[in-house]
């Protein structure tokens, strides 16, 4: 993956007409109400301060209020929540916030890089654990070994999922919920994608579960749902004690998002679930432009309820990386190949829905030839 920006950057200096369908970036523009926003704010001297941890309290109080409105979860915007420049950054520092050597740390694979990458610089042990097609792709926690369990100390969850676009039944998330309490495992619950969504399908926060409160912590992210990748800005959600922690561990490292960004921030909220219904018809329009056409060429992805990925699986015996490669160099489509979410991902390659449907089927027509060719 690490190689990608500049194979691109080569064949686009060679008159390559590259699609680039790889990180999970959308060419949507930001909210209107994000960029009057941030405008406004960068021109108030006051907003070029340090926010420090505390942060802008109107962005604090959008989280909270979101919370409530949307998943009927009540949290303290100053003690249960916290600014994060990007749920990445909070991911990554709640490792060390919570792990020590010795620690482990139970990570899904495929999965988001974060997970693994976090917990080996909190110095602890990550134990990857396969995701697999079928159970759903959903992590079987009782499966694991008891030594596993008895030094686990932490659990990445992340339904809706990045990469295989599946998300989790109540009855599952409660299982899990249940299981981190008998044994004392904090869960990470990393909910970028909460909000797109299809059909029918509403993506609930782990703190509707019972007794979550107890174990699990949750992340949030302005991010996926109203394009606003570049500008890093997301929130974390739990319990007192952990908030501090990280807290503590984000204060030795950041002094804080921008308050301009955070001032956007706290004027997109109040309205995310309207704007995320916008955004979300573009992605499902993408969607349902670009299946029947990677079918037509012999793929057989599944219908992602949620997440703006496609998870394709590839003929037995074809190497993820080898497709991914040839994908790029001999037919100019950016994808990601399954391996690179770990060993657990290798037979797929992802897709994003990040440009326009009718690039989208000039990709998948593409990928068909590749695919024709292996
Ligand atoms: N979690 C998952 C599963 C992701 O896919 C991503 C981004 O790709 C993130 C977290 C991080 O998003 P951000 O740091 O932009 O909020």
């Amino acid at each position: 993956m690490a190689e990608i920006p500049a194979i691109k950057r080569r064949l686009i200096q060679e008159g390559v007409d590259v699609i680039d369908v790889g990180a999970g970036d959308a060419d949507f523009p930001p909210p209107e109400a994000a960029v009057e926003a941030l405008s406004c704010a960068a021109r108030d001297p006051a907003m070029s301060r340090y926010a420090f941890q505390l942060g802008l309290p109107a962005f604090r109080e959008a989280a909270a209020a979101y919370m409530l409105r949307r998943f009927g979860v009540r949290v303290d915007p100053y003690t249960q929540l916290h600014p994060l420049l990007g749920s990445k950054e909070g991911i990554a520092h709640l490792a060390m916030a919570l792990l020590g050597s010795g620690d482990v740390a139970i990570v899904p694979e495929p999965g988001y890089a974060v997970y693994e990458g976090g917990t080996v610089l909190a110095g602890a042990e990550p134990y990857r654990c396969a995701l697999r097609p079928r159970t759903g792709f959903l992590l079987e926690l009782e499966e694991l070994p008891a030594d596993v369990v008895r030094r686990a100390r932490l659990v990445y969850l992340n339904y809706p999922n990045n990469p295989t676009a599946a998300v989790a039944t109540r009855a599952y998330l409660e299982g899990t919920v249940a299981f981190c309490r008998e044994h004392d495992i904090v869960i990470a619950y990393d909910n970028p994608y909460c909000e797109i969504t299809f059909d029918d399908y509403v993506a609930p926060s782990i703190f509707e579960i019972e007794g979550a409160w107890d174990v699990a912590m949750e992340f949030h992210s302005l991010s996926k749902t109203f394009c606003m990748t570049g500008w890093r800005l997301g929130w974390a959600v739990g319990r007192s004690e952990v908030i501090a922690a990280l807290a503590r561990v984000k204060n030795y490292v950041d002094t804080g998002a921008f308050l301009a960004i955070q001032a956007a921030g706290a004027a997109v909220l109040p309205q995310a679930e309207s704007l995320a219904r916008d955004y979300v018809a573009g992605f499902k329009e993408r969607r349902d432009a670009m299946l029947p056409v990677l079918r037509a060429q012999g793929f057989e992805p599944e219908t992602p309820e949620a997440t703006m990925y496609l998870w394709v699986p590839l003929p037995e015996g074809v190497a993820s990386a080898a497709f991914a490669r040839r994908a790029l160099e001999e037919a100019g489509v950016v994808t990601l190949a399954g391996s690179g979410f770990g060993a657990g991902g290798e037979g797929f390659f992802r897709i994003a829905l990040t440009v326009a449907a009718p690039r989208l089927v000039e990709a998948a027509e593409r990928l068909g030839r590749v695919l024709a060719a292996v």
